[in-house]
């Protein structure tokens, strides 16, 4: 018997190996693994939380895009734009309300906001519909200007949300890409960073301002998931988390790839 078996054997003596402490144990690491993400989401929930005071007294106007006779773009399966960014604008304005914002939804329907007298031609109505959104801006002097929209273009392969802000508007970029990280962080990787675009809306919002692109109904994984209640709460809860980091001054990310 040599010196390393019969230190071996002491070894057993001394700490009798209990097979049922070492699965209990195994399965504990294994839990704990697990769990790991969720315990992740809860503290990023709980942080976020403490920072909601920062929405309290502002006023937001949502802006759920297109509506009545304008669908929008429209998903291969027949999903409409128009009513998934009613969907997930209601979403965002119930989170705004409950941390104590002021928020004016755009419309709360399906309807446009152009004048029923002046519908000369859709050029007209849809200029229309545009300036009274606006308006409301300046009416409830509003602090901030979510546009939500939804994408569509002819190739089926491209998905994931992006945001976006105006060239002059510096805050505007701040908060898309507050928005924009989250929306990478919850909703997956698609590569897809900020972009500044010369929109009617971002141009004559006057307040900082962005446009939340949700996602491409010309993509059938997406269109399925943007008409679920679970999806548009999902966005919904990314656009708020980006909204209240941003009130509560923290910078604006770079793009992380
Ligand atoms: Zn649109």
């Amino acid at each position: 018997m040599g010196g390393g078996s019969v230190r071996g054997f002491i070894f057993f003596r001394v700490f009798k190996p209990n097979h049922r402490l070492i699965w209990t144990g195994l399965l504990a690491i294994l839990l704990g693994m697990a769990a790991h993400p969720w315990y992740v989401a809860y503290r990023e929930r709980k942080a976020l939380e403490a920072l909601s005071w920062s929405v309290a007294s502002k006023v937001i106007v949502v802006d759920p895009g297109h509506g009545g006779a304008d669908p929008g773009c429209v998903g291969g399966s027949g999903v409409l734009e128009k009513d998934v960014n009613l969907a997930v604008a209601r979403r965002l304005g119930a989170y705004l309300s409950q941390a104590g914002g002021t928020v004016i939804l755009t419309r709360d329907g399906d309807y446009d906001l152009s004048d029923p007298e002046h519908q000369s031609s859709a050029i007209v109505r849809k200029r229309d519909d545009l300036e009274a959104r606006m308006d409301l801006i300046k009416q409830y002097r509003a602090d901030l200007f979510i546009s939500i929209h939804a994408n569509s273009i002819s190739s089926p392969r491209w998905w994931g949300a992006q945001t976006f802000y105006h060239p002059k508007d510096p805050e505007g970029k701040r908060l898309a890409s507050l928005i924009q990280e989250e929306l990478l962080k919850n909703l997956g990787q698609s590569y897809r960073w900020v972009r500044s675009e010369d929109f009617f809306v971002l141009r004559n919002a006057g307040v900082p301002a962005v446009m939340v692109e949700i996602g491409f109904l010309s993509n059938p994984r997406e269109e399925r998931l943007m008409s679920q209640p679970a999806h548009q709460g999902k966005i919904a809860w990314c656009i708020y988390a980006g909204v209240v980091r941003y009130f509560s001054g923290e910078p604006a990310p770079t793009c992380p790839f």
